[in-house]
């Protein structure tokens, strides 16, 4: 039995080369995050050879004894760290729970009102060549070109006048919080199932850093490996009331066999957040996020054309407006990939550039503050953000202060090389 370097040393060099740029730069894309060791060890167990079609003590195979343990446990972990009535750990990923929660809340053809995909909305959420596009007859509401926000009188008359189905509150890049009582009484009044998509802020959420959408959502749909920084993988919560479509709608619905492996690492990760560290951790993240958005409107920024969208952040991330810079948005995250600094650029609202170029930059802090980051690293990190967006002092100095960063917090010391 040949371990991977003898195997395969192209693959092999590919997870060391990966490891080395993980901890070389700066991670700042506003999902990603790392997992700690005992998540990657659940992943990369033999879990993965089991085939677990249904749910714990209700399987279609034998030899489920042990997965089910593990199983039940990231469902009790889950149930209690959200304070959900139902979960299901089974979605593959976030996409894939949206598609199940979906279908166990409509029929192909009905309405379902979601943020624009232009405003901060997911490609689930409506998408034209999504499942959700296809399938479904979408409506969308918007932010405010004034305040980058959503007006909740805005999206009742879009409701009222659209009578959707199902809708859905939740984003993939938007910065302030969303009102999820005044969500819940617009689905009553239209008699509209509320569905919430708290992939991006559920760490938040967990650590009693953002109001809670469960009291108030039929259906919570999330990722695991964004704020919560665990296994890439999805999750979802339910009342009773909607607990049996949602695991029928999952499984068979949705998917066949669900990842055992996966969902050991999920249990894991579900832990993890019901602990102090978790807390601390979120806290950075929002701190750092502040900060940054700080920084981005001071008086050189501005003189840049660069703008906060929202005039600054309640959450994880940071929305970067390039419409009056000199830089678009694939120009500025090149600059910051040269000084080490990973992001993604992001289309800003009526963005006059096509969706691969865009006038805009999210710029996320759960990864750093993960890595240790906290109010002092973010202060350094923020200022050469801002500096390599307004030009204000030469890559290369600013790559230098990069490394220092990297070399402060150290990420996986403890793995090892292929
Ligand atoms: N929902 C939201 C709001 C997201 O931002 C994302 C990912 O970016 C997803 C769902 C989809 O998650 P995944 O990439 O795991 O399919």
């Amino acid at each position: 039995d040949q371990s991977i370097a003898d195997l395969d040393p192209d693959i092999a060099q590919v997870l060391d080369r990966e490891l080395a740029r993980q901890q070389r730069t700066l991670e700042m894309i506003a999902s990603e995050n790392f997992v700690p060791r005992a998540v990657l060890q659940a992943q990369g167990s033999v879990l993965t050879n089991k085939y677990a079609e249904g749910y714990p003590g209700r399987r279609y195979y034998g030899g489920c004894e042990e997965v089910d343990v593990a199983e039940q446990i990231a469902i009790d972990r889950a149930k209690e760290l959200f304070g959900a009535e139902h979960a299901n750990v089974q979605p593959h990923s976030g996409a894939s729970a949206n598609a199940a929660v979906m279908h166990a809340l409509a029929r192909p053809g009905d309405k379902l009102m979601g943020l624009s995909l232009a405003h901060g909305g997911h490609l689930t959420h409506g998408m034209k060549i999504n499942f959700s596009g296809r399938l479904y007859d979408i409506v969308a509401y918007e932010t405010e070109a004034e305040t980058g926000q959503i007006d909740m009188a805005k999206v009742r008359e879009v409701a009222l006048a659209e009578q959707p189905k199902v809708i859905v509150a939740g984003w993939s890049a938007y910065t302030r919080q969303l009102d999820f009582p005044a969500f819940r009484e617009i689905a009553d009044e239209v008699g509209a199932a509320l569905w919430v998509d708290m992939a991006h802020f559920a760490g938040l959420v967990a650590a009693g850093l953002h109001p809670s959408p469960v009291p108030y959502a039929d259906v919570v749909s999330t990722t695991i490996h964004k704020t919560i920084g665990g296994p890439r993988s999805g999750m979802i919560l339910c009342t009773q009331k909607w607990a049996k479509k949602i695991d029928s709608a999952v499984f068979p619905g949705q998917q066949g066999g669900p990842l055992m492996h996966v969902i050991a690492a999920k249990a894991v990760a579900l832990k993890l957040a019901a602990g102090e560290d978790f807390k601390d951790r979120q806290a950075r993240t929002l701190d750092g996020a502040k900060i940054l958005a700080e920084r981005l409107q001071a008086e050189d920024a501005k003189q840049a054309g660069v703008k906060v969208i929202s005039g600054g952040t309640d959450v994880h991330l940071v929305l970067v407006d390039l419409v009056n810079s000199e830089l678009d948005g694939q120009q500025a995250e090149d600059r910051l990939h040269e000084v080490g600094i990973t992001v993604n650029r992001n289309a800003v609202p009526n963005d006059p550039r096509p969706p691969r170029v865009t006038s805009g930059l999210r710029i996320g802090t759960p990864a750093l503050a993960t890595r240790g980051f906290g109010p002092e690293e973010f202060t350094e990190v923020a200022d050469i953000i801002a500096l390599a967006l307004t030009g204000g002092a030469d890559l290369e100095s600013l790559r230098a202060r990069t490394a220092v960063l990297a070399e402060r917090t150290p990420l996986y010391p403890e793995l090892q090389q292929y």
